[in-house]
């Protein structure tokens, strides 16, 4: 185990944001990561795990061991006629997992395909997409507490989880390492075909009958063509929640905007699009300095020319200004930001 100290993080996030970790530390199997916890509590220093660098806003010099695990196990724990248990370790690359479920005939995975990060970063925000969410799979969970190096497994009701929101995000916000997840998967093709996007996809491509294949090979093209490649034009993918608001606030909402879209939630909410807000207000194509709006994707932040994550949040402070003016809606940010102290 080998610790770096005044480590820049340039390379490990999408953003490509400049920041440097007080220490970073790889680790590859459970001694080693039991050491670096041992020493991060010796030297009395936070410890920030961090996989793909895909969810995260570097907007100063973190103070932490950053702490990346390589570990890229999947093992089957249960192999049954019509399900499949598996262990998958936090260090395997999500949708390098998706394309491996789906060689080995495990099915359920394919609307995920092509989301950037790592499986132990995915449960922290429940990551959705086309229809599904992660949380429809877990079974368990297995972490570490950071401050005493215990180990947990947390089951899915434990999780907490909801629409980009965990457990991990409130009650043990920075209190343990997903070291595994624990996924069921089926052993027979059951397509979820009810998001809109795919479904044109999939009629765009003359699929009759979509199995689980079709379905991954529709997600995979439609993301390639509406998102900006963070490789390209480096992004965090959707910079802000969809907004979630009671009925009577839609309704007022509506009655102003008759063309606002809404989609109902299961607990008789409505969802409004994020993305539709930011383009109402004049947002998409906008550049500030060396970042913008990307111009396909009012969602999409895009680090053009930028070292600083300040210059991004700035930018992201006068698009919620905007949006909470002309429609009185909070948009709050979605990848977790660092290095500022209302981090
Ligand atoms: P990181 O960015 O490295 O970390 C994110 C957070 O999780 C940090 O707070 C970090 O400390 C914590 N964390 C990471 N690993 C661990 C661990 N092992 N234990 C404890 N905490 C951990 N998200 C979606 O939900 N749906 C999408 O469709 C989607 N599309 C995207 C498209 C693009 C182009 C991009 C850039 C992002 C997209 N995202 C999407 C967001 C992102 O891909 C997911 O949130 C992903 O799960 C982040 O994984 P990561 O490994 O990069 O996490
Ligand atoms: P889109 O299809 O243009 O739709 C825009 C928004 O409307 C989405 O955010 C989606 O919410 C919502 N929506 C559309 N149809 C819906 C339906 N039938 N029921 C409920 N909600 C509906 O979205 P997009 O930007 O191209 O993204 C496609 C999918 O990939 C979405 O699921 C999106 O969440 C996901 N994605 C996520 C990120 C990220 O970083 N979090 C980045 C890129 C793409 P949902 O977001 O709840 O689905």
């Amino acid at each position: 185990m080998q610790i770096l100290r005044a480590e820049s993080l340039l390379a490990r996030n999408t953003l490509r944001l400049q920041s440097n970790a007080r220490a970073l530390v790889e680790v590859s199997s459970a001694p080693e990561l039991a050491d670096a916890l041992d020493w991060a509590r010796a030297e009395g220093l936070a410890v920030l795990p961090l996989g793909a660098g895909s969810n995260v806003v570097l907007a100063g010099d973190v103070d932490a061991l950053v702490l990346v695990q390589r570990d890229g196990e999947m093992q089957v724990l249960d192999d049954a006629v019509n399900r499949v248990d598996l262990r998958v370790s936090a260090g395997h690359d999500w949708h390098a997992l998706v394309r491996r479920t789906l060689d080995h005939g495990f099915y359920g995975l394919e609307n995920l395909a092509l989301i950037p990060g790592t499986v132990g970063a995915a449960p922290i925000q429940n990551i959705g997409a086309y229809g599904i969410e992660l949380d429809r799979f877990v079974r368990t969970v297995h972490a570490w507490d950071i401050a005493t190096g215990e180990t947990l497994a947390l089951s899915k009701d434990e999780c907490g989880f909801g629409y980009r929101d965990s457990v991990f995000k409130g009650d043990l916000r920075d209190q343990v390492v997903i070291t595994a997840v624990d996924l069921r998967l089926s052993r027979q093709a059951s397509p979820e075909l009810s998001y809109p996007a795919l479904q044109q996809e999939l009629e765009q491509q003359r699929v009759n009958d979509p199995q689980p294949e079709d379905v991954y090979r529709a997600v995979v093209d439609v993301r390639s063509r509406r998102l900006p490649d963070p490789a390209v034009e480096p992004n965090a993918g959707s910079f802000f929640k969809n907004p979630v608001v009671a009925l009577p606030q839609a309704e007022i909402l509506r009655r102003a905007h008759p063309e606002l879209p809404t989609y109902p939630q299961a607990d008789g909410r409505l969802k409004i699009p994020a993305a539709w807000l930011i383009d109402q207000t004049g947002w998409k194509g906008q550049r500030r300095g060396g970042v913008g709006v990307h111009p396909g994707h009012a969602l999409v932040l895009v680090n053009y020319a930028s070292e600083s994550g300040a210059e991004l949040l700035e930018l992201a402070d006068e698009i919620a200004a905007s949006v909470q003016q002309r429609f009185g809606i909070a948009l709050e940010i979605e990848p977790r930001v660092y290095g500022r102290r209302d981090a």
